[in-house]
């Protein structure tokens, strides 16, 4: 497997203290050992297709493309998912690993509630104890994914430090990791994070990549021209983009959230505004000041404000493999409207964000080139705070 010591680059690594040095070398010995094994192969892939639905479709958006003009557009469904996104194929994943490694006890990090709902679900399915920290401001912004995550079974729990959002909320459940380790898997929720986890979140989540691969060869008869996808903390996006790594004529394009405009500093385009620096114990480009400090971020989209990024896309960044971007808010709210009207289709806004850039780069293609879109969600969750917007 690539990046076995947890190194992209000069980014990634575990930057902990001692006390969660262990906790993460067990965890990393376990997972090496447990995705090679067969039944644990096995399991996994059962869970994909009898409970998430898996594969979803690689959907041929024709009305999109004929409107648009320009080259194909397909779609990757992550928003026909159980749950509505990608966030469960990573959450069954780490469950699955922990029961092996005997832990009943998960904990996770929440901002806009997705991965903790994600989560939660996962909990419920494998009866499995669950706690939830989601920064006190988050609790109150999302009360409906607070009470669903409530319904599912899990304890929520406030972080009242700081900003009072995810990153305190990451800092509370690191703590009670290194606390609890004994019987206690901390299921983190995007390929971010000291290592192992941004490698494990990309093997979880490369199923995106390695069935949108087979599906365009086996409708098209060759590999698209883009794949596309919007950038948070970069699950959604490695998971499509790490299966193409090897093609060298498929060219990546991420897609980051440019907010109300990156001149005017209200942004989380971490790759593209951002400073090598340490976040959260692994090394990438992430918005902070020279001291090393987190500074605020803003995205219309809660599940793309982070102020870091996955440690693989600022190697694929730096190394020119794939290019990053940025899209406003007000463009994500375009592209959303255009996918509800063109196809039916109800998109997230994160996803909205990849959309914009996709179908703009589309237009300027010629009829027979492709491009593959990561439709990480649906956009349910969005229909309220955008009803006040539009
Ligand atoms: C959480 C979320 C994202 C952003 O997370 P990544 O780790 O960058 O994928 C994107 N889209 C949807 C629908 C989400 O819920």
């Amino acid at each position: 497997m690539k990046n076995r010591d947890g190194y992209f680059g000069e980014f990634g690594g575990a930057y902990v203290p001692e006390e969660l040095e262990k906790v993460l070398s067990e965890l990393e010995n376990a997972f090496f050992k447990y995705i090679e094994d067969e039944d644990f192969k096995k399991e996994l892939r059962y869970y994909y297709r009898e409970y998430i639905g898996r594969p979803n479709p690689l959907y041929f958006a024709k009305n999109l493309t004929e409107e648009n003009g320009g080259a194909k557009i397909y779609l990757k469904r992550e928003d026909l998912n159980h749950t509505g996104a990608h966030k469960i194929n990573n959450a069954i994943g780490q469950a699955l690993l922990a029961k092996r490694m005997g832990k009943n006890r998960i904990i996770a990090e929440t901002g806009a509630g997705q991965h903790g709902v994600a989560t939660a679900t996962v909990c419920a399915l494998f009866n499995m104890d669950c706690t939830i920290y989601m920064g006190e401001t988050d609790i109150e912004r999302q009360s409906l994914n607070v009470f669903k995550m409530k319904q599912l079974g899990a304890k929520v729990v406030a972080a009242t430090n700081g900003r009072k959002t995810l990153k305190d909320a990451v800092d509370m459940a690191l703590e009670d990791f290194v606390k609890n380790s004994e019987d206690t898997f901390y299921l983190l929720g995007s390929a971010v994070g000291p290592h192992p986890y941004p490698v494990m979140v990309r093997e979880f989540q490369s199923i995106i990549g390695q069935e949108a691969r087979e599906q365009i060869l086996k409708k098209e008869g060759r590999l698209p021209d883009y794949i596309v996808a919007c950038v948070g903390g970069g699950s959604n996006a490695i998971g499509l983009f790490n299966p193409f790594y090897d093609d060298k004529d498929v060219k990546i394009v991420g897609v980051e959230p440019a907010g109300l405009g990156i001149e005017t500093g209200e942004h989380a385009a971490s790759i593209g505004k951002g400073i090598k620096g340490i976040i959260h114990g692994f090394k990438c480009y992430s918005i902070q000041d020279e001291d090393g400090k987190d500074l605020p971020v803003y995205s219309i989209a809660a599940g793309l404000d982070y102020p870091g990024v996955g440690p693989e896309h600022c190697f694929y960044n730096d190394s020119g493999r794939a290019d990053y971007v940025s899209v406003t808010d007000s463009q994500a709210l375009e592209a959303f409207q255009l996918l509800c009207k063109t196809e039916g289709i109800i998109p997230a806004i994160e996803s909205s964000h990849a959309i914009s850039h996709g179908v703009e780069l589309a237009k300027g293609l010629s009829k027979e080139q492709i491009v593959i879109i990561n439709l990480s969600g649906r956009g349910d969750k969005d229909v309220r705070q955008l009803m006040d917007i539009l």
